[in-house]
């Protein structure tokens, strides 16, 4: 991935706050009016290149984060509010079509009179349920029928290719069931951890208010959540931890299940769900659910309940009128994230509407906004890119000829998703309606669920796209060997089909180039050309791979963008390593497509070469709140942008030759301390 992308709605939906009034000019490339030239390059590549934004530039209140990517979400937002207000007003759209699907699920979304109106009632029939579970088996429904509606109740159930039969579809279960972010923020013994812990138990003892519990009451709930939340983390895996395919993959049996995690009725899970006959399933993180068995039989049925209303009240708090929302925005938002101001209420609709209904959201934007030229243009990058890795894996000295020829397979059979699906979803079992914004929200959830549930054990559909046209992402997945590139992200500043190739190059070559080292990162060189988690390396190839891999550890433990809080080496590895494999093979794919040209002129005083890496810089300015960075500190698999500037480049000699820097610059790494991989 580019960057992180939550999955979690209520995050989701304050991830794509945007700025007030109209949409920001979005640059076109890189722009020299950016850049602080008194700074030397080879002392500080990052501020050199964006020292004149980062001075000028503020951060809008409803953002917790803005850089490039803000500029770009702003820009397809504006585009999205004129589909969607067209879509809303016309209602001679024909019953069940997919216009009137997007018009009224947006229409329900701005009707706040209504909002404001219902209260908390629309959860009403969800808390009755909850309230008449009786004994272990109707709790177990339950946590079903609340994960089925989106809710994050005790673990996490997909559906997805098996890692290792990647053909076919299996169940699988993970961790999850917290209200923090991660499990760290449960565990943690600093200062910091302990105040947000404790502003944590008041937001949710003031939601249990909000729902109408009494004052003590309130309190004492908000108590048996972080009880039971803290037992649940204690016994989750660390976000490190969890990135090992290997060390998360058991699969086994329903009857090996109930064994293992005896305890929790699984039968009575499974029945809720139609799963009855569902034979298999991929466990990930065993100990958590062995926990799970025991607080499910041990922990009392009213602590539960307890529990399940907090966790329906948080999923769907975003939806409901406004004193849920803004309790829910002043701790997810702005404790969590130190974000100021909500986002006006037509992008947080517009971001709900993308999530339930993304495809027939999406068909209307790629009519309007990505043109065919543009496909093209991005096959022929990604051709390029390919060609340029494939010459470099062959010419690599530390790997044996075995193992490169595995590579190759794999780099060969590696599969392309450009802009958006060649068969567009069938949204039609799904009901819209122009009342009722969380009952729609829900109903899509919930369709989105069931349509998992529909493909256990059947063969996995390698058309089917796993991201909306409209995300401003990109991506690579392991276990079906592919490249996804959104028509979100494929747009300036990214991408320009009319840009110069210096500039395309540094900036989305890069990012192909990133996604496609990805199939070759600490991850996803576990799995073969077939998507399929089997060690295809020598184990002298792995340790040569392993060493380098180790000293990129190194240099990104190294970084302290907060004083006393590290870079977390281990965890970003995957992608410090797609970034400097990113970069390498962008740069070779950008020389391979000046051959047989005249050569290049410098433009606004710099050579080629040089726009290719001020070009690449510039994708990186942001700017971040001390919150928000604390918390991507511990959760996020990506360093911060900066670094993702200052980490690789000081790797790239062709990064030094393009800026003349020398031996003992910052921006140089000592020949002894340098990574190479590809
Ligand atoms: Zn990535």
């Amino acid at each position: 991935m580019r960057r992180i992308s939550f999955v979690v709605p209520i995050i989701l939906l304050l991830a794509f706050g945007a700025a007030p009034g109209a949409a920001a000019q979005v640059s076109r490339g890189f722009d020299p009016a950016n850049m602080d030239t008194g700074v030397n390059p080879c002392a500080d590549f990052y501020q050199y290149a964006v020292g004149a934004w980062e001075k000028r530039t503020a951060i809008p209140a409803e953002y917790a984060k803005y850089g490039v990517d803000q500029e770009v979400d702003e820009r397809t937002s504006a585009i999205l509010k004129g589909i969607l207000e067209g879509a809303a007003a016309d209602r001679s759209a024909p019953k069940g079509s997919e216009r009137q699907k997007v018009g009224d699920f947006f229409a329900s979304g701005m009707d706040e009179a209504r909002i404001e109106g219902e209260g908390a009632r629309p959860l009403e029939r969800f808390l009755v349920r909850i309230a008449a579970v009786q004994d272990r088996n109707a709790l177990a429904a339950e946590i079903a029928l609340l994960q089925v509606i989106g809710t994050g109740a005790a673990f996490r159930l997909e559906v997805g290719p098996d890692d290792r039969n990647s053909a076919l579809n299996i169940l699988q279960l993970s961790q999850q069931g917290l209200g923090l972010p991660d499990r760290d923020y449960y565990l943690k013994q600093d200062a910091q951890s302990k105040t947000l812990r404790r502003e944590y138990l008041a937001h949710v003892e003031r939601m249990f208010h909000l729902l109408g519990d009494a004052a003590p009451t309130a309190g004492r709930n908000a108590q048996t959540v972080m009880r039971l939340e803290t037992r649940l983390a204690r016994a989750s895996m660390t976000r490190t931890e969890t990135e090992d395919p290997v060390a998360t993959y058991h699969k086994m049996t329903r009857t090996m299940l109930a064994t293992h995690a005896s305890g929790f009725a699984w039968d009575a899970y499974f029945r809720a769900l139609g799963l009855d006959d569902a034979e298999t399933l991929v466990l990930r993180q065993p100990a958590f659910f062995r926990e799970l068995g025991r607080m499910a039989q041990g922990v009392p049925l009213s602590e539960w309940k307890t529990y399940l209303r907090w966790h329906l009240l948080r999923a769907a708090a975003g939806y409901l009128s406004s004193p849920f929302a803004r309790e829910a925005f002043a701790f997810n938002g702005t404790t969590l994230e130190g974000t100021q101001a909500l986002p006006p209420r037509w992008k947080r609709v517009l971001a709900e509407t993308d999530a339930a209904l993304g495809e027939a959201l999406g068909k209307l934007y790629v009519e309007r906004a990505f043109s065919p030229q543009a496909k093209q243009k991005a096959l022929e990058m990604v051709a390029n890119l390919r060609a340029a890795l494939r010459a470099r894996l062959q010419r690599l000295e530390w790997m044996g000829d075995a193992t490169k020829a595995s590579a190759l397979a794999k780099l060969d059979a590696m599969r392309l998703k450009i802009g958006y699906p060649d068969v567009w979803r069938d949204y039609g079992a799904l009901q819209v309606s122009r009342t009722g914004y969380l009952r729609n929200v829900l109903a899509a959830r919930s369709f989105e669920f069931q349509r998992g549930l529909a493909k256990v054990g059947k063969p996995v559909d390698r058309a089917e796209w796993s991201t909306t046209p409209i995300t401003n992402n990109a991506f690579y997945d392991p276990t079906l060997n592919e490249l996804v590139f959104p028509a979100g992200i494929l747009q300036p500043p990214f991408f320009d089909p009319g840009a110069d190739e210096a500039l395309n190059y540094g900036n989305i070559g890069a990012t192909i180039g990133h996604e496609m080292t990805h199939g070759f990162d600490d991850g996803g060189r576990q799995y073969d050309a077939q998507g399929n988690l089997r060690n295809w390396w020598t184990v002298e190839d792995e340790k040569a791979f392993t060493e380098r891999a180790a000293l990129l550890v190194k240099q990104f433990d190294a970084f302290e963008p907060i004083p006393g809080m590290h870079i977390n080496g281990t965890l970003t590895l995957g992608e410090n390593l797609a970034d400097l494999g990113g970069l390498s093979i962008a740069y070779d794919a950008f020389q391979r497509s000046q051959q047989g040209k005249p050569t290049a002129v410098p433009q606004d005083g710099f050579t080629p070469e040089q726009r290719f890496f001020l070009s690449y810089a510039e994708t990186w300015r942001f700017k971040i709140r001390e919150e928000a960075l604390r918390a991507r500190l511990l959760t996020d698999e990506h360093a911060p942008p900066k670094y993702r500037v200052l980490g690789p480049l000081a790797n790239l000699p062709e990064f030094a030759a393009a800026f003349t820097c020398k031996a003992g610059d910052a921006m140089v790494r000592p020949s002894t301390d340098r990574v190479t991989l590809w």
